[in-house]
């Protein structure tokens, strides 16, 4: 039988454009079907516009900092109108590069909504296609947990757009949007509270980056506030009031929530195909991304395994190589690094201290933690942390974790050395760039634990 396509691909997000891209380049007939934006989550209301965020919201330091070097800077003043509208600006110009990428080796992108109505049938805007094979990259979506006054918050997806910016914000949450806005409106001169509902947060992160990161935030006057949980939100004159489970109230004019994203599976008509998904709307795959109907394929957030852009993009490029290439390749899921871009950022690869033990009967811990040298002369407290851990009986580096400027970017390097299986003594045989924070890395010499 031949079909219009031999790949149509729901959800242009960075998996998406990844699998609908390569597969063009090799040869397939692609369609790609998006209802909101070209490059998903993260190029709209996600990773790139968060960081440009955390750029912008990083200058109230960086203008303090330079008196110490000399500079005079004077009254500083800040603009959101001029950050929103920059950053619109730029999104759209990665909008257009999206269109081109798909559009050079021959991709058919529809901007419409798309839905299976079978196996092999696509419904698409008011007509049908017929499609050999499926890819649903459809991603996630944030959730809100239920609670009276739900109506009145917000969540990432309306951060990015906030017409006027507020004075006073409530952030709920202990994950990666939540510690990153937290950052961001500190850093902009917001009265920011974290509310997070345990003892601690970032749950997953090495306990001394935890620790150290929650020390920092209250350091820059973040009101960081742990076993707070939200029992409803009210809108008064005085603004949103938060009332917790303790009794007490917080007033903020914006309050946002980051309590986690769920697969966005609910539209794509999987139940037409019978596509089947579990109790939290992921798509359930094999190890090959294949759904239970076997034309059927899904990656990215839509199957909740990492929702981490660089997973998506690797899984999109093992779909397209897979099925049109002849090839049989598997992603690695083992020591994929992360940063989460709180300030200062976390840099992370490999498994916690805590889990390390577990799997590590002689494990070696080194530590450091210093005040980089750009703020020794300034008042600035800010601290940097690192630590390695070695497993002591083949001498493998098997974790390094930081919270520091430019974690991520540091980390990224070691994730290379970590995955090459590099050991300790290649670390300590290596000259170390001076005068960096990352050289402290290869200069660790005396064991913590
Ligand atoms: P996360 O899963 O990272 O964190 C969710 C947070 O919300 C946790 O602290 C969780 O607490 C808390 N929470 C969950 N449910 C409730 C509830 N009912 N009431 C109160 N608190 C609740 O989700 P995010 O929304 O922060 O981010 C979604 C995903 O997006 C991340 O997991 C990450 O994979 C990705 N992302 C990656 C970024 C990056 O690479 N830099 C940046 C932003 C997002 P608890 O721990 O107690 O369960």
């Amino acid at each position: 039988m031949t079909y219009d396509y031999d790949l149509f691909v729901i959800g242009a997000g960075s998996g998406g454009v990844r699998a609908a891209r390569m597969s063009a380049n090799l040869g397939a007939k692609v369609a790609i079907a998006e209802e909101r934006y070209l490059g998903g989550t993260c190029v709209n209301v996600g990773c790139i516009p968060k960081k440009l965020f955390v750029y912008g919201s990083h200058f109230s330091e960086d203008f303090e900092e330079s008196a110490a070097y000399g500079w005079h800077v004077g009254d500083t003043e800040f603009e959101w109108s001029t950050l929103l509208e920059n950053k619109n600006r730029e999104i759209s110009r990665l909008n257009g590069i999206y269109r081109n990428l798909l559009e050079s080796p021959g991709a058919e992108i529809f901007e419409t909504h798309a839905e299976l109505t079978d196996a092999h049938t696509v419904q698409v805007g008011d007509h049908q296609v017929t499609v050999d094979k499926v890819l649903v990259a459809t991603g996630s979506w944030p959730t809100v947990p239920d609670f009276p006054g739900r109506e009145h918050v917000q969540t990432s997806n309306d951060a990015f757009f906030f017409e006027t910016l507020p004075e006073r914000v409530i952030v709920v949450g202990g994950g990666y949007i939540a510690v990153e806005f937290a950052g961001i409106y500190q850093g902009l001169g917001i009265d920011t509270t974290l509310l997070y509902r345990g003892p601690l947060f970032l749950r997953g992160f090495d306990d001394s980056v935890r620790e150290f990161v929650r020390d920092q935030l209250i350091e820059k006057g973040v009101n960081v506030r742990f076993n707070s949980v939200v029992e409803k939100v009210s809108v008064t004159n005085e603004g949103k009031v938060a009332r917790l489970t303790d009794g007490s109230d917080v007033v903020a004019d914006e309050v946002l929530y980051a309590t986690g994203r769920r697969p966005f599976s609910s539209s794509c008509g999987l139940k037409h195909a019978g596509v089947l998904t579990d109790e939290n709307a992921a798509i359930l795959v094999d190890a090959n991304y294949q759904t239970n109907v076997p034309n059927i394929y899904a990656i990215g957030d839509v199957i909740d395994r990492m929702q981490l852009t660089p997973v998506a993009i690797a899984e999109g490029m093992c779909i397209a190589y897979n099925l049109f290439g002849g090839e049989s390749r598997q992603v690695s899921y083992e020591n994929i690094p992360t940063s989460v871009f709180c300030q200062p950022n976390i840099g992370t690869v490999g498994p916690t201290e805590v889990a390390a033990q577990t799997t590590y009967a002689n494990l070696h811990v080194y530590e450091s933690s210093f005040r980089p040298l750009k703020l020794t002369m300034s008042d600035n407290q800010e601290r940097t942390y690192m630590k390695l851990l070695v497993d002591g009986d083949t001498d493998r580096v098997v974790a390094a974790h930081m919270v520091g400027p430019e974690a991520g970017e540091i980390i990224q390097g070691l994730a290379v050395a970590i995955k090459a299986g590099a050991t300790k003594a290649d670390f300590d045989a290596t000259i170390g760039i001076h005068p960096t924070a990352a050289e402290e890395f290869v200069t660790m010499r005396e064991r913590s634990r």
